[in-house]
């Protein structure tokens, strides 16, 4: 039995991926402490992890302390994170022994840790991967633009990371990727941009999909057999009133039955009247929900695009940022779906589309293609594979 140290600090898509990995881990006999924020202590204490946590406000407030203006301020307020995270979980470890870390590849400063700690490392890549040698070429295009300031202050925080942790960061990219000598990616190497571009200390293990807090507020059997349109905007990026009006345009007493999650930002009685053909919650369960589905509308987030595809369920993807325009090139490259712009978006066209990928058989097709390669990738079992292989040349 070794103890293992998992570092998470992201919001529920950085999470919900490796929930499946640490029940497999505890169910091989390993011991999790897991470091999240408070909201997430219920979902992975049914694990059997111990949950520690951090000052999700805190947190926040550093990284967005940072700015937002361009990717160099990102990786500032990254840097910001490090005063709230790393004194934390010292602190909270102190005395402990720890056989190896695994971290989010964003959020926690999980490179860092295991620097100071000294610890084998594994990276969860919760959004596609990605090479050193791509993010300096686009980190160069883009940096013309970066004031000097920013580099000043990017330069000051590092200084002060080697000065008081004594570990030296050699580039933006290991801030903002958090590379590792072994990474999990949970997506297949062929969805994967540039998928041919990464070594063997990349495991591409398709969607880390595992039963999750049974959702009281919803009751499935109320759309067995009735194969839904699922409309989700995610977690993050859903606070989008107009949006889900638009949808009960383009849907309202239609044949379709829908089901659309507004997430938590959103007030069900913003919206009006709610069609009898619509079940509107702020949060399904939905992996459960997609089971049924006959067509996923999302704004493709790495883990929604991947759980819909890994049902067979075809996509219409309406980006709304961070890597989400990218995941929606992929889901049209493989020809699983289409993508939408947000912004001019009518009911018309929402609806039109909907039919439109609802009658090609080619859509259909390639998500059951993607299903078949998803699902034969291993999940959060292969995650575990790989994790032991690699840990077992530390052994003795
Ligand atoms: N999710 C859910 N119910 C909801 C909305 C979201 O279970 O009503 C889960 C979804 O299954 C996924 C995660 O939240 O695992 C969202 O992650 P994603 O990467 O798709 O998007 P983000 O929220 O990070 O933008």
């Amino acid at each position: 039995m070794a103890r293992v140290l998992f570092i998470n600090a992201g919001s529920e898509g950085h999470v919900n991926p490796t929930i499946g990995v640490v029940q497999e881990l505890i169910s091989r006999e390993e011991e999790v402490v897991y470091f999240t924020i408070e909201d997430f202590r219920a979902r992975i204490e049914k694990t059997g992890a111990m949950v520690r946590t951090i000052d999700a406000q805190k947190f926040i407030k550093a990284f967005i302390s940072g700015g937002r203006n361009n990717l160099l301020e990102r990786i500032n307020g990254l840097l910001h994170t490090v005063e709230i995270m790393i004194p934390s979980v010292l602190e909270q470890i102190e005395g402990e022994h720890f056989d190896y870390i695994i971290h989010d590849s964003m959020f926690g400063c999980g490179r860092l840790i295991a620097q100071i700690l000294h610890l084998p490392a594994i990276c969860s890549c919760s959004s596609f991967a990605e090479t050193k040698r791509s993010f300096d070429n686009m980190f160069e295009q883009i940096s013309k633009n970066i004031p000097a300031e920013t580099f000043a202050e990017y330069q000051r925080l590092t200084g002060r990371v080697k000065d008081k942790y004594g570990v030296e960061i050699h580039s933006p990219y290991e801030v903002f990727c958090n590379p590792a000598p072994l990474t999990i990616v949970y997506t297949t190497r062929e969805f994967q941009p540039f998928g041919d571009e990464f070594d063997q200390t990349y495991k591409f293990v398709g969607t880390s999909i595992s039963s999750r807090l049974t959702q009281e507020n919803f009751d499935l059997t109320e759309i067995k057999g009735k194969s839904p349109i699922y409309i989700s905007l995610g977690t993050v990026f859903n606070q989008a009133i107009d949006f889900y009006k638009l949808c009960i345009k383009a849907f309202g007493n239609t044949d379709h039955n829908v089901v659309m999650a507004i997430g938590e930002k959103v007030q069900i009685s913003d919206l009006g009247e709610i069609p009898k053909n619509f079940i509107v919650k702020n949060y399904v369960p939905q992996t459960e929900v997609l089971k049924y589905a006959k067509l996923f509308i999302t704004h493709g987030g790495m883990n929604s695009a991947h759980e819909g595809l890994y049902y067979g369920v075809p996509l219409i993807v309406i980006p709304q940022s961070a890597d989400q325009p990218i995941i929606a090139g992929q889901v049209e490259r493989v020809g699983a779906g289409i993508q939408l712009q947000m912004k001019c978006l009518t009911a018309n066209q929402l609806r039109e589309s909907a039919d439109h990928v609802l009658n090609q058989s080619s859509f259909h097709n390639a998500a059951a293609k993607m299903k078949e390669s998803l699902q034969k990738s291993g999940g959060y079992q292969q995650a575990v594979n790989k994790i032991f292989e690699f840990i077992s040349q530390y052994d003795n």
